[in-house]
């Protein structure tokens, strides 16, 4: 039934495209990543003719016009932009970040670049824009595996050396479990909370970035404490039945639950329907946190990407073949940087989304990456010290950032020197005991947003990005011409 909604759903969509084109925007990336800052520069920019030279349709003033409409999904929570367009730019603090699924129309006139196009009526395409978290991504394998498989893999990991210790607390309450006993409801609630714990210490811990599924246990939604998301992997053995009641059936229900009312409704109606994709990664933190870290990016990379490969199962099956034809990952925040490390920023990303790429077996889709802040909070500067000049970048502190003891108040302009990138992007993956010498470490500050200047008339310019027009050109420019 789910397939043929998927097909009726596509077709629909289709049939609606021919009389009204329009273009489903896929935002995902792990959380904190930067998902509503570039949903909200895009929109801003896009409403008020921003300076984005790469755009094409943008620059060359094709568009006539950009609005925001209904979405077309009443379902969906809208996404809050004017809200969080407030914050950035009335009260220069970010703001408040993704928690569960949002949508938001904007639709575009213009005027088509070439041929007898431009003689028909003006061009108009919506572009649905569809922001999810990064973790409910990694809940789509799951549709092929039962419970066992499941359990199995995840207590593997779970037992692997670098986890065991975040494990530990449910590895304990799992130890007094007899799979076969009348369920505790109590003792239920506390397998799967020490089991969410430890997901989430995994997400902390410096060393171990990438995501464990289910997703939902890390970003609960609306779901949060429904029976869907009470269970944990119990070792049960495959194809066993357990008695009525027991632990053993029960979370295998729970688990299926999960999967029915979670990941399937998730797959068919958001997933399922998306033309383009980009996935933000927080590349500068991993680089940060060392060679580990920046492998385990490059894992939960190729997870996510593996969920875009068509035909893996016949669930995820042929049906998403057609869908989404254009991926971007896009590594966020590179106004952290001076521009000197931002084209080697990129080579980084490259390397990892390769590196990825091949081992997800990506076929079909194409697939760029970019170095970009969807907001610039900095400028650059040089500072002479001891004769020699480094470069710089200027941006506010958010109050009680803190670099060598310095502790900042939110107010004033500060000049950092945020140190560079290698120029080989192998140097980033390379294990810190090779002995060819650990990088040194970036600094990074958390700035606040930036002040928007004002023209001599008193009109604001827009948001001031990096190479955020390269992405909506790889992104939707083909849908301008
Ligand atoms: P989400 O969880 O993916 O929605 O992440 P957000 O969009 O809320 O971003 C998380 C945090 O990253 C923000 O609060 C900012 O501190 C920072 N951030 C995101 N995008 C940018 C950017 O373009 N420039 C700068 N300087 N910081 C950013």
């Amino acid at each position: 039934a789910d397939e043929a909604r998927i097909v009726f759903e596509n077709i629909a969509d289709r049939g609606a495209g021919l009389f009204h084109p329009t273009l489903r925007l896929g935002v995902a990336g792990l959380s904190r990543a930067g998902k509503t800052v570039f949903i909200t520069a895009l929109v801003h920019n896009l409403l008020h003719g921003g300076r984005l030279p790469v755009f094409e349709a943008q620059s060359s003033g094709r568009i006539s016009r950009a609005y925001l409409e209904e979405q077309p999904d009443d379902a969906v929570p809208r996404f809050q932009y004017e809200e969080h367009l407030r914050a950035i730019l009335e009260d220069r603090v970010w703001p408040q970040s993704t928690r569960a699924i949002s949508q938001l129309r904007l639709t575009v006139e213009y005027e088509s670049a070439s041929g007898w196009m431009r003689f028909l009526s003006p061009g108009k395409l919506s572009i649905d824009i569809v922001d999810y978290p990064g973790e409910w991504l990694l809940d789509l394998p799951l549709l092929e595996k039962d419970f066992a498989t499941f359990s199995a893999e995840s207590l593997e990991r779970a037992r692997l050396p670098s986890r065991e210790r975040m494990a530990q607390p449910f590895l304990d309450v799992l130890a007094t479990i007899d799979l076969e006993a009348v369920a505790d409801e109590t003792t239920s609630q506390r397998l799967s909370s020490t089991f969410a714990d430890y997901l989430r210490a995994c997400r902390q811990d410096r060393t171990a970035l990438s995501t464990l599924p289910p997703g939902r246990f890390l970003m609960p939604g609306d779901l949060e404490g429904s029976p869907a998301l009470t269970f944990a992997p119990l070792p049960v053995e495959p194809g066993r039945v357990y008695p009525k009641g027991s632990y053993g059936a029960i979370h295998a229900r729970r688990y299926e639950a999960y999967k029915t009312v979670v990941v399937r409704p998730f797959f068919r109606d958001h997933f399922a329907r998306l033309d383009r994709q980009i996935i933000l990664i927080d590349a500068l933190q991993a680089i940060n946190a060392g060679p580990e870290a920046v492998q385990d990016l490059e894992t939960a990379l190729s997870d996510i990407l593996a969920c875009f490969r068509p035909g893996r199962a016949s669930w995820l099956g042929s049906l998403l073949t057609p869908r989404i034809d254009r991926i971007l990952v896009a590594a966020t925040k590179a106004d952290h940087l001076h521009r000197t490390s931002h084209q080697r920023l990129e080579n980084i990303v490259r390397r990892l989304v390769d590196g990825a790429v091949e081992r997800a077996k990506l076929s079909g889709a194409q697939t760029d990456v970019a170095a970009m802040a969807a907001v610039r909070a900095t400028h650059e500067a040089t500072v002479s010290d001891k004769g020699e000049t480094l470069p710089v970048i200027v941006g506010t502190p958010i109050e009680d950032e803190e670099i060598a003891g310095q502790r900042f108040d939110g107010r004033t302009e500060t000049a950092v020197f945020p140190g560079d990138l290698p120029e080989d992007p192998s140097r980033i993956l390379r294990a810190r005991e090779d002995g060819i010498g650990a990088l040194d470490p970036l600094t990074f500050v958390r700035f606040r947003p930036p002040r928007l200047e004002r023209t001599a008339e008193g009109a604001t310019l827009s948001l001031p990005q990096i190479r955020l027009d390269r992405a909506l050109q790889f992104l939707m420019g083909d849908r301008l011409a």
